[in-house]
């Protein structure tokens, strides 16, 4: 269903230097349209973040793209999501053949994407906790994607990643945020290159925002 429609939103995305055939191959294949609520199907293919319930939203269809290519991961390569949400960006990076781990601090939103990966087939292996404190007993990871906006790296994070993995995190104020792409280099050495402007909601956490 929407074969058309996704067409239309792959080949933008390519327009907008989105070149890694893995990222397009896999966005062609997951239906977006199955990651959002009734209401908002028939925009499911525009371009455009949506609301998914409890304030929370499935991301931009340009930034998951841009996000996930920035990654530059390899099918098999392990991958550590924080900020579950609708689960469409984890099913985009187990579409591209990742060993995908990702973390949701809101139970509604766990339970129900718990629910949508079970029926679809998707293998992610979940847990529902604070993500800033990243997932330790599963780590080093090739990648680390955070998709909600922090105030700041988390440490543990930058811990959790393997040498040569990308972290890409959205790091800003409560409304704007700069995407860090964080290299590691050695055990202890990191470079970092810089994309302005993003808006994500906020990463609550220990290592995030207060709730409030
Ligand atoms: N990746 C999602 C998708 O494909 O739909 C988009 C996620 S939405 C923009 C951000 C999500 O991060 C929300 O579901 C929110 O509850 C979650 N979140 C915020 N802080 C978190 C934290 N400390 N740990 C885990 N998840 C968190």
């Amino acid at each position: 269903m929407y074969e058309s429609e996704r067409k239309d939103l792959i080949s933008k995305l390519a327009k907008n230097g989105i070149t890694d055939p893995l990222v397009l191959k896999a966005m062609m294949d997951v239906e977006r349209h199955l990651f959002v609520p009734q209401v908002m199907i028939p925009h499911a293919y525009k371009d455009v973040a949506l609301p998914i319930g409890f304030s929370q939203t499935i991301s931009q269809p340009y930034t998951v793209a841009f996000m996930t290519q920035a990654l530059r991961l390899k099918p098999g390569a392990k991958v550590l999501e924080i900020g579950t949400g609708s689960g469409y960006q984890a099913a985009v990076l187990y579409k591209m053949g990742m060993r995908v781990y990702s973390i949701e601090r809101q139970s509604d939103i766990f339970l129900r994407t718990q629910k949508l990966f079970d029926e679809l087939g998707i293998r992610v292996v979940t847990r529902l906790g604070d993500g800033t404190i990243g997932w330790n007993e599963f780590s080093p990871f090739e990648g680390i994607i955070v998709t909600a906006g922090s105030p700041i790296v988390p440490v543990n994070l930058k811990k959790q990643l393997d040498k040569g993995g990308r972290l890409v995190i959205p790091v800003g104020d409560r409304k704007s945020q700069t995407l860090q792409i964080i290299t590691k280099t050695g055990d202890d050495s990191f470079i970092a290159e810089e994309v302005p402007k993003f808006a994500f909601v906020p990463l609550i956490g220990r290592e995030g925002w207060s709730q409030k």
